[in-house]
């Protein structure tokens, strides 16, 4: 038999009902396992008896098992290495910042569709679509590791493997979830969606989750080059997609994110500036470069040189625009932004490196 999931919406719940357990012990388990980042088995056996052998008989506890952990030796990041009850290896990986903003960044697909030339999932394919209860897990085991060290998750970012709006559904459960008083109880503030702008997903989701951080992957302003870097591109033009963010912008009433990886002479000439600002223009956007981390599976993309990068970020700011340069940890495990790989086919194990 397989038993379902612990962290699938409304499991505890039937088990509570059928056996007519106290609401009170299922309001404890859920604030020890997801609020405080207790052990799973440690909270399920704080549970008075009969509550603990009927949800011990009736639930399993994990729908992933770890397969590899991997602690970066230059920063706060470790990478975790998951396996579903499909025999799919996912990732995802803890960050802990000196700030105290401690996150993970969670996949929602085993693999992705969007083919991103920069990113190495994007170069795996695509496998399948992660259900709410294994995005839940990985938030869950990062809470448990960060409470061993005395620190608490408070980000959770969609930034791992896959498109979280190929998956809408199932992040959207997740994510209500992740801001439930009665769960996570995370602020909307604290959670990030990042997206190539899957245009039509991506506006339904702002329709019910206004709160929630957007990041739009932009990378360039010239539509035949993000072509060439986004195979999706070709499907959205950066006309509509900034539509789109108008939208959103009224939708949201706060800065929408657009993420912009510099890669050498591809994305980061004047010409690529002046296209950038021209977009910008009259919108509420905050610019978020990101230094490109090398993968094999694009061996002629290059990072933008230092001179590059100043340049370009000092045109951004001198025309008035917020912008940030992300710091990317776990480079030396992959766990970098883009870096994160489907290690391995469906039947073979993941071993360590
Ligand atoms: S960057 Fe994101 S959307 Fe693009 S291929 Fe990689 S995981 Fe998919």
């Amino acid at each position: 038999m397989v038993l379902a999931s612990i962290h699938r919406p409304g499991v505890l719940e039937g088990v509570r009902a059928a056996y007519r357990l106290d609401p009170q012990h299922v309001r404890q388990l859920r604030n020890a396992i997801y609020k405080r980042g207790v052990a799973l088995d440690e909270a399920v056996a704080r549970l008075p008896s009969p509550a603990r052998t009927q949800l011990a008989d009736d639930i399993a506890l994990t729908s992933l098992d770890l397969v590899d952990r991997r602690d970066s030796q230059l920063d706060g990041a470790t990478k975790l290495i998951l396996r579903n009850r499909a025999d799919l290896a996912l990732e995802s990986v803890v960050l802990r910042l000196q700030s105290g903003r401690n996150s993970v960044c969670v996949s929602s697909q085993v693999g992705c569709a969007a083919a991103c030339r920069f990113c190495a999932t994007g170069q795996m394919g695509m496998a399948r679509n992660l259900r709410v209860e294994e995005i839940l897990e990985q938030v869950a085991r990062a809470g448990q590791i960060l409470r061993t060290e005395g620190r608490r998750l408070r980000n959770v970012v969609f930034m791992g493997m896959g498109e979280p709006m190929h998956n809408r559904a199932a992040v959207e459960e997740a994510v209500a979830r992740l801001i439930d008083p009665a769960w996570f109880a995370l602020s909307p503030k604290h959670v990030l969606i990042s997206t190539v702008g899957i245009v039509d997903e991506l506006r339904r989701f702002v329709e019910r989750f206004p709160e929630v951080q957007i990041a739009v992957s932009l990378h360039t302003a010239r539509q035949e080059i993000r072509e060439r870097l986004m195979p999706l591109a070709a499907h959205t033009s950066l006309g509509e997609l900034r539509r789109a963010l108008v939208a959103i912008q009224r939708a949201r009433r706060r800065p929408t994110m657009l993420e912009y990886l510099l890669l050498d002479d591809v994305n980061d000439t004047p010409a690529d500036l002046d296209a950038l600002l021209a977009y910008c223009r009259d919108l509420d956007v905050h610019i978020n470069l990101i230094p490109f981390n090398p993968i094999d599976s694009a061996p002629a993309l290059r990072p933008s040189t230092p001179a590059r990068q100043a340049d370009f970020t000092r045109g951004l700011k001198e025309a008035g625009l917020r912008v940030t340069t992300r710091f990317s940890l776990g480079q030396d495990i992959a766990a970098a932004c883009g870096q994160l790989v489907r290690h391995a086919p469906r039947t073979s194990r993941v071993g360590p490196r």
